[in-house]
């Protein structure tokens, strides 16, 4: 027996009252850009996105699936006509094919009023002849099998297979959110769970040529190809960031350069976001990780804007920040050996508790703003859609 549809449960999204019909043709335009190339199609209405397989591998369309946010769980259906001795022949044949297993629970749900039993006498009939008919007993409480019967109008639904979805927010819903990616670990996972979150996603790169090299771009295609996954569409702008940072190493006390190049990093960051119409930027950062990113360092290096800053990974561990990269396919590629701007001039002592006032000062010694506007004249950007590298301009 093959499965006909996968039927999904939207979760967190249910509750979201009025903006419930928004929610829900996001993700059903999301899961359709996700299925298409596999060939399935898909319906929604307020309760479930129905996805028909037409043909299409139901494992491989699964997989694609659980890569969509805004999923909470996903259930395998076999659909049959809505009668009785149909629907009997249908669940044995159903739970047979679940290997090892050796008991099981029937709900029933009878949406079609007109169906001549009640819920209680499907699940009693349909499991008496399983009983009669294999060496299956009934479990209550600990079933191996959970046989869902859905008794609707077109037809009878059953289903004893689900999977948990990626949860979260449709993509694209909650808006557009600059995000500045190093080629390091942490910023493809704050990317991911920007992603997650219904948050659409735009990259910024600060490139330090020729200091750092350009095998740095090339491992950012390969991150984002990975990140394509969860968001089709990615743009990356590159910002020429060599002439601030030699400014700032020509006049900037050591101790002080490295926030004095994140300020200047936020700054070139906000003129983008306004520039591209984003809500907000992001950033990989981690508080405690290192010298920047003390309560301290972020509260000096935030003074220069009034624009909201999000850090999904304000608060995470290493170790999970890890975990989520192996998971996503980036691990492998940010850990291969580059420079970042931020490694190439590391000071030997940066201040883990710098003063504004010193900043302002330092600051104050070269015409930052003059190199900013240059640097926002000279932004490549590229576009990625599916893995694949698009189209490249100068803006
Ligand atoms: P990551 O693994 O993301 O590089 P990290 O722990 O190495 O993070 P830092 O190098 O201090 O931390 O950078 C903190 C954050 O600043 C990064 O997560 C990223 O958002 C941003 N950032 C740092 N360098 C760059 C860069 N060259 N271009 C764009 N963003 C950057
Ligand atoms: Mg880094």
């Amino acid at each position: 027996m093959k499965p006909d549809m996968i039927m999904i449960h939207y979760g967190e999204l249910s509750t979201k009252g009025n903006n419930r019909k928004a929610f829900i043709s996001c993700l059903l335009h999301n899961v359709r850009v996700a299925i298409k190339p596999l060939g399935a199609s898909a319906v929604g209405d307020r309760d479930h996105i129905y996805v028909h397989l037409d043909g299409a591998p139901c494992e491989k369309v699964m997989d694609r699936l659980k890569d969509v946010s805004g999923i909470q769980r996903l259930s395998i259906v076999h659909k049959c006509a809505s009668d009785l001795e149909e629907i009997k022949v249908a669940a044995l044949d159903l739970i047979s094919q679940e290997n090892g297993a050796k008991t099981f629970k029937i709900d029933v749900k009878r949406i079609d009023k007109r169906f001549p039993l009640d819920s209680y006498g499907v699940a009693c009939q349909v499991a008496d002849y399983i009983l009669d008919h294999s060496g299956f007993g009934v479990d209550l409480h600990q079933p191996d099998i959970r046989l869902r019967i859905t008794l609707r109008p077109d037809a009878t639904y059953l289903s004893c297979h689900e999977e948990l979805g990626l949860g979260g927010y449709p993509l694209g819903i909650i808006g557009k959110v600059t995000m500045l990616l190093s080629g390091g670990i942490d910023s493809p996972v704050a990317a991911y769970m920007l992603m997650r979150r219904g948050i659409r996603v735009e990259c910024l790169h600060f490139a330090s040529p020729p200091y750092t090299s350009l095998a740095v771009i090339d491992k950012l295609k390969d991150i984002l190809a990975e990140l394509n996954v969860y968001q089709p569409d990615i743009k990356l702008q590159v910002l020429p960031f060599t002439k601030i940072q030699e400014a700032i190493y020509a006049n900037v006390p050591e101790p002080y350069c490295i926030t004095i190049m994140r300020r200047m990093m936020v700054r070139l960051a906000v003129a983008m976001a306004k520039k591209n119409g984003a809500l907000a930027i992001a950033t990989g950062e981690s508080i405690g990780q290192v010298a920047s990113q003390t309560l301290e360092s972020i509260s000096v290096i935030e003074e220069v804007t009034n624009f909201p800053i999000l850090r999904p990974l304000a608060v995470s561990d290493k170790v999970s920040i890890i975990d989520t990269a192996k998971k996503l396919g980036t691990y492998g590629i940010s850990i291969r050996p580059f420079e970042d701007c931020c490694t190439i001039f590391k000071p030997k002592n940066p201040k883990t508790k710098p003063r504004l006032d010193e900043c302002l000062k330092a600051e104050s010694r070269f015409d930052f703003e003059a190199l900013i506007a240059e640097c926002l004249e000279n932004v490549e950007t590229i576009y990625f859609s599916d893995g694949k590298e698009k189209i490249v301009t100068k803006e």
